[in-house]
């Protein structure tokens, strides 16, 4: 049984990896569909590609799929949200994601085989640009540098001067990014937060100008390989993070400075 032998995190008070049976009940009674239907409002749920991770960092997954419960399970046929949640309710993953990249057809580069060379191909339209921005890649005074911390297997571990320090940083990029792009979301990731951008423009950037601004934004510590492309897969807002049992949501640029992963986006399950 994968519950066994259970990793040990450090999170901030109240955050802790959820149970098969929570995973179960937020996506049947908590999880809204509208509102992640509103989030793809800027492009098509049909061409758009899914992915459930089942137990990679918390160890709890289904039995029946410990043989891929490192990997991300793609979602490719679907024929919209009620499916995809279907899938979802299927593998009790601890993570959901969703694939940056715009599709002509969704299915269309599997011929492609791997989709890392899909840059060049007629059925790539393009990627959402986005900027994920982790507490571990901050320096902290009690548990040092993103270095020191995977050196003790501590990768995924937070507190919260670290992730004061990552909130300060969102919102001194989101800063930045606004004199460039205008359709800009900001998202708390469970752990540390996104940002996304949904200008057309950002979308048809090639794969050397990602690199670029990831280059050029290497400050706000980020992981580069969400913003140059090579990580397509981003956390499903208004999904569970089955990590650290917080909800994946949007947050108002104005309401950032105050937001407090220890009392916000909290599942019912924990009430
Ligand atoms: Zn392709
Ligand atoms: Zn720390």
């Amino acid at each position: 049984m994968g519950e066994r032998k259970r990793k040990r995190y450090r999170f901030p008070k109240g955050m802790r990896p959820s149970t098969l049976e929570e995973r179960r009940i937020f996506y049947t009674e908590e999880f809204n569909l509208e509102k992640v239907e509103e989030w793809f409002k800027h492009r098509k749920i049909r061409n758009t590609a899914f992915a459930v991770i089942v137990g990679r960092h918390s160890d709890i997954y289904l039995p029946e799929y410990a043989d891929i419960k490192n990997k991300a399970a793609i979602i490719d046929e679907h024929r919209g949200l009620g499916d995809v949640l279907k899938y979802i309710l299927q593998y009790l993953p601890e993570g959901v994601y969703y694939d940056r990249n715009v599709y002509k057809e969704l299915r269309g580069c599997e011929r492609c085989g791997s989709y890392k060379d899909c840059w060049d191909c007629d059925n790539f339209l393009g990627q959402e640009l986005a900027f994920d921005i982790d507490p571990e890649n901050v320096h902290c005074p009690y548990h040092g540098s993103v270095k020191d911390k995977m050196e003790r297997g501590e990768g995924l571990s937070f507190c919260m001067i670290e992730f004061r320090r990552v909130r300060k940083l969102t919102r001194e990029l989101y800063e930045e990014l606004k004199a460039e792009f205008k359709n800009i979301r900001i998202v708390f990731s469970g752990r540390g937060f996104h940002i996304h951008v949904f200008d057309r423009r950002a979308v048809r950037l090639t794969k050397e100008e990602r690199g670029e601004i990831a280059r050029m934004f290497s400050r706000f510590a980020i992981d580069p390989w969400v913003t140059n492309g090579e990580m397509r897969l981003i956390r499903l807002p208004h999904s569970l993070n089955g990590l650290v049992s917080r909800i994946c949501i949007p947050i108002e640029p104005e309401k950032l400075p105050y937001f407090d992963p220890r009392r916000e986006a909290i599942p019912s399950f924990l009430f």
